[in-house]
């Protein structure tokens, strides 16, 4: 005799036309188990907690059975992976099982990532193993945690049932959050069948969702591209500050929303490199560090000829717009690109010799080996203490490297008409004590896999969740990671 479950689906993707999905059929899992749920994100989104940890509450989030008011579907997309063409990908092993408004009025997805085959599946079995289910889990919690637009994780459960990769895993599904799963592929599906009517009905949707502005502009389709471009050099720019790699930015991996989606190699730099990749499958280091900006705009440029027909009734005039409004991805970028360097130096007020300046630390961070977040943390300690330079110094092979630049930096900050503590505060928002490092990952699915134990895992997303505070009794998952430590290569999350 349990209460009906708080969960006010509304759904508004499954309300399109058929076209647009495919409806889901689940196939039960053996023996779910709830791993983890994350109850601030529930509360957030008005979900009854003691319901979700229910057995039926439970048998939704493992995919086994759903509760009145979810649709389950498997949305259609396409996309550019690695730069070919696919048109038809879709949700292969994970189910929209529909929206939820929160207290905020905020429209979001609920999705099941791992949840069974679809009819989208292809050779795929539909499953995800328990290590990319927790690896998505830290590093997307990690993510909101610092600030930057992202997906969630509502919870994730073990399926008791294998999973057959390059061994066997035990399988596991992800529930994730997202302010819709509309992707640049999700345009491309329909504009390279021709659908100039379902790109429409898109265009209005994602408007609707996520750029309402956009519907007063003189050109609805054409702002909501500005919005999207927008939305996307402002997101880089953040992943560049934290020192993000995506590893897979294929069209279909890239958000309409400009939240961060699909977290399959992502890494986190260690030592600076801005060619550094960590994805066993980029061979040729087309998603390296410093591409993600010109990879963004790429994209952006596919997204921009699926809308061509939406942009102006001429297809010349069209090409036109796009190509113009692609060009100035650049801009915003920069800008914003700009703003998170300013505070991760302490920078308040704008002089021109600025970019060289801050250039000049990082080329010397890259000869120097020197740590991406220790070196910006302990910087942040010396904006206040020229003391702790000492700190900064320790980051480099050769300390003269720091040396010699420091000067010219506390001659820039003597110029600054803030207080010190004033620009200490902003450099602390700006570069974290703590992310998740890729060794630390590791090792917490290693304990869950052979030990099930989750106890690192708690501890790594417990820490994170306040990456901005020192935790000196923490200080274990702040340290980078020896030679020895370090993750060389990461695989995509199947
Ligand atoms: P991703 O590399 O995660 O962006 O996925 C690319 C495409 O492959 C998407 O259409 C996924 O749904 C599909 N896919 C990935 N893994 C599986 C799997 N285990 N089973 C079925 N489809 C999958
Ligand atoms: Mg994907
Ligand atoms: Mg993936």
């Amino acid at each position: 005799l349990t209460a009906a479950p708080r969960l006010p689906f509304d759904n508004s993707y499954a309300r399109l036309p058929e076209r647009f999905f495919a409806p889901f059929q689940p196939s039960a899992v053996s023996a779910p188990l709830l791993i983890e749920l994350n109850e601030p994100l529930a509360q957030e989104l008005g979900l009854d907690i003691e319901w979700l940890k229910s057995p039926d509450g439970l048998a939704m989030l493992a995919g086994n059975q759903f509760p009145e008011g979810a649709e389950p579907i498997a949305m259609a997309y396409a996309g550019h992976q690695f730069g070919q063409f696919s048109p038809q990908l879709g949700d292969g092993r994970a189910t929209l099982l529909g929206e939820v408004v929160d207290a905020q009025g905020r429209r979001r997805d609920l999705q099941l990532k791992g949840s069974g085959p679809t009819s989208f599946s292809r050779r795929g079995d539909g499953r995800a193993a328990i290590g990319p289910v927790l690896r998505e889990y830290i590093v997307s919690e990690a993510m909101a945690a610092l600030g930057i637009p992202t997906t969630r994780a509502l919870a994730a459960v073990s399926t008791g049932d294998p999973v057959y990769r390059e061994t066997v895993m035990p399988g596991a599904v992800l529930t994730r959050v997202a302010s819709s799963h509309i992707r640049v592929g999700t345009f491309q599906f329909f504009a390279a069948r021709s659908d100039e009517e379902a790109v429409k009905l898109l265009a209005d949707h994602a408007i609707n969702r996520h750029y309402p502005d956009a519907k007063g502009a003189e050109n609805p389709y054409r702002a909501l591209l500005e919005a999207v471009i927008e939305a996307q050099a402002s997101l880089v720019a953040r992943w560049m500050g934290v020192g993000f790699i995506h590893g897979v930015m294929n069209t279909d991996n890239m958000a309409i929303s400009g939240e961060t989606i699909d977290y399959g190699p992502c890494a986190f730099l260690d030592a600076y490199d801005p060619a550094k990749v960590f994805s066993s499958i980029d061979q040729g280091g087309r998603y390296a560090y410093a591409n993600q900006p010109g990879i963004a705009q790429w994209n952006l440029a596919r997204l921009a000829e699926a809308l061509l027909p939406l942009l102006h009734e001429d297809r010349d005039e069209g090409v036109k717009i796009a190509q113009s409004l692609i060009a100035g991805f650049r801009e915003p970028f920069e800008k914003a690109y700009m703003a998170v360097l300013r505070a991760k130096f302490g920078l308040l007020t704008q002089e021109n010799e600025d970019g060289d300046l801050m250039q000049g630390l990082l080329d010397r961070m890259m000869e120097g080996g020197a740590d991406f977040t220790r070196t910006f943390r302990a910087l942040t300690a010396a904006a206040g203490d020229p003391a702790a330079d000492r700190g900064v110094r320790a980051e480099f092979i050769d300390p003269m490297l720091y040396e010699t630049w420091v000067t010219e930096w506390r001659a820039r900050l003597a110029r600054e008409p803030e207080q010190d503590g004033v620009r200490v505060d902003v450099m602390r928002r700006a570069n974290p004590a703590l992310i998740p490092r890729n060794h630390r990952i590791e090792e917490a699915i290693k304990a869950a896999i052979e030990h099930a134990d989750f106890t690192p895992f708690r501890r790594l997303n417990s820490v994170l969740s306040r990456p901005f505070d020192d935790q000196p009794e923490q200080s274990d998952l702040a340290i980078a990671p020896e030679p020895d430590q370090r993750v060389l290569r990461t695989f995509c999350g199947t």
